[in-house]
């Protein structure tokens, strides 16, 4: 059985729930991984045993490179959520 990995890929967001966990952080930019270094996590991720992950946030797909991300994720042939 390997691990869960949550991974809040973005703070970005559009809403501004009152039970937000990242509410200090939403729409800070100035941490957030460059389209590169996200293909360097998920690299690293594909060398362990990773069940799956879940991209988390603020909102995913506010990333420009989402689409970019997801199809790095399945070219590392591995199923993920
Ligand atoms: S990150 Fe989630 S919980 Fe926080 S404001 Fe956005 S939608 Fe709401």
């Amino acid at each position: 059985m390997g691990i869960n990995f949550k991974w809040d890929i973005t703070y970005r967001c559009n809403l501004n729930c009152n039970h937000c966990v990242n509410g200090n952080f939403l729409n800070q930019t100035d941490q957030e991984l460059s389209t590169e270094g996200v293909k360097k996590v998920i690299d690293r991720l594909s060398d362990i045993d990773t069940d799956y992950v879940h991209l988390l946030g603020g909102e995913p797909t506010f990333r420009k490179d989402f689409y970019e991300i997801m199809d790095y994720f399945g070219e590392k042939k591995r199923v993920y959520n």
